[in-house]
């Protein structure tokens, strides 16, 4: 009877014993990942706090942007306007609304066929050009020269500086914010603000600063491109629910190309920027080319072009740039208007690769923004006489 109890009491007991440890194994289990989920809800909390944060600290560092009393701030970029310097006008105008002030975009002239179509795709209307910004509250994109901003711009008060050129000539006694960075479109400074001061990105806006970026950039082919400008596409593309961004690119680039219906003269302005440096002023325009043979026809032109504008444009030296820069390739011609430009640009560029009786050619480049205008500064410097 006895061994009969024995027999099954041990098997039972065995049995109660690993349905005991299961149980609490499982708990332990339970527990266990519980806490887990606690610990990344902690840490998420704890990660969007530090970024709520970090936003607040941006926006304290801007409340004090010097507007004066009821005032509207215009923000606008350079002359012959781009698509980059009209979006980011638009899309920082906005940052600033966002952040509590009376702010509008404003055009510096009529918008070139590239822009126009940006424009359209976003479903955004033209902003108004400002024709003379002398006695008003001004934020400028994009640009800080006084040579290439719009009239009366000497007597107005800047309160802010965004861009992603050399620092120009503008300058203020009061505070001011500036931010320049060394990347490819000041679209994408913009985008990184509406990151730093925690600010939502509607779809139109988005839609904006994509465009401005690609044009820019050339697709991210450009040299002054960025890693932060090739992740400001698919990120500003998902907001803007643009799925095919080559299409969009290709749109815009078809209408920049096309100088359909334009005299020489339209071509040569318009994409034109003013500089002044050691008091010298000069020109460049730079033309769209898309091979060898259409530079060369475009180079002569050009050069019409400018022997008969030259002397309305009141500058000491003027080039035309024209330029093949499709595919990765980087070609340019630059042309000189006069005897003087052509001895200066000889002087400050010994390197260039050949010389057609028109062009002096730059086989891998010498662009605008990146060499062609700081050479010149830097030579000009150096020979305040030429
Ligand atoms: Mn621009
Ligand atoms: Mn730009």
């Amino acid at each position: 009877m006895e061994n009969k109890t024995n027999k099954y009491l041990i098997p039972v007991l065995c049995l109660l014993l690993a349905c005991l440890v299961g149980y609490f194994a499982y708990n332990a289990g339970k527990a266990s990942s519980e806490s887990a989920l606690n610990e990344k809800d902690e840490l998420i909390s704890e990660l969007s706090e530090k970024q709520e944060f970090l936003n607040q600290l941006n926006r304290y560092s801007v409340e004090r942007i010097g507007v004066e009393e009821g005032k509207t701030i215009y923000v606008i970029g350079h002359m012959n306007p781009d698509t980059d310097t009209v979006c980011s006008a638009i899309a920082y105008a906005r940052l600033l609304n966002m952040l509590g002030f009376k702010a509008e975009a404003r055009i510096s002239g009529p918008l070139n066929k590239e822009t126009t179509l940006a424009l359209k795709e976003a479903g955004v209307e033209t902003p108004e050009e400002l024709v003379d910004a002398s006695g008003e509250n001004i934020f400028l994109v994009d640009h800080s020269e006084y040579a290439q901003a719009v009239a009366g711009m000497e007597d107005a008060h800047i309160v802010g500086v965004l861009d992603h050129h050399g620092i120009g000539t503008v300058t203020t006694g009061h505070q001011v914010v500036y931010e320049a960075r060394p990347i490819g479109a000041t679209a994408t400074i913009v985008w990184l603000d509406y990151l730093n001061y925690g600010l939502e990105l509607d779809q139109v806006t988005a839609h904006l600063l994509l465009s401005a970026v690609l044009s820019d950039t050339l697709n991210l082919q450009g040299t002054t491109t960025t890693e932060a400008d090739r992740l400001a596409i698919p990120a500003l593309a998902q907001i803007a629910e643009v799925s095919d961004v080559e299409g969009l690119y290709k749109r815009l680039r078809t209408e920049a190309l096309s100088y359909e219906g334009m005299s020489d003269e339209e071509i040569l302005y318009y994409d034109y920027k003013n500089y002044e440096a050691s008091g010298v002023t000069y020109g460049i325009g730079l033309v769209n080319s898309i091979d060898e043979d259409t530079s060369k026809k475009l180079a002569a032109r050009m050069k019409e072009a400018m022997a008969e504008s030259f002397d309305t444009k009141g500058v000491d030296l003027m080039y035309a740039s024209v330029g093949i820069r499709e595919n990765g390739e980087k070609i340019d011609y630059i042309v000189p208007a006069n005897e003087r430009s052509e001895s200066v640009l000889k002087n400050a560029f010994p390197d260039y690769d050949e010389y057609d009786g028109t062009s002096y050619i730059f086989r891998s480049g010498l662009g605008r923004k990146t060499k062609f205008v700081p050479g010149l500064n830097d030579y000009l410097a150096a020979h305040p006489h030429e």
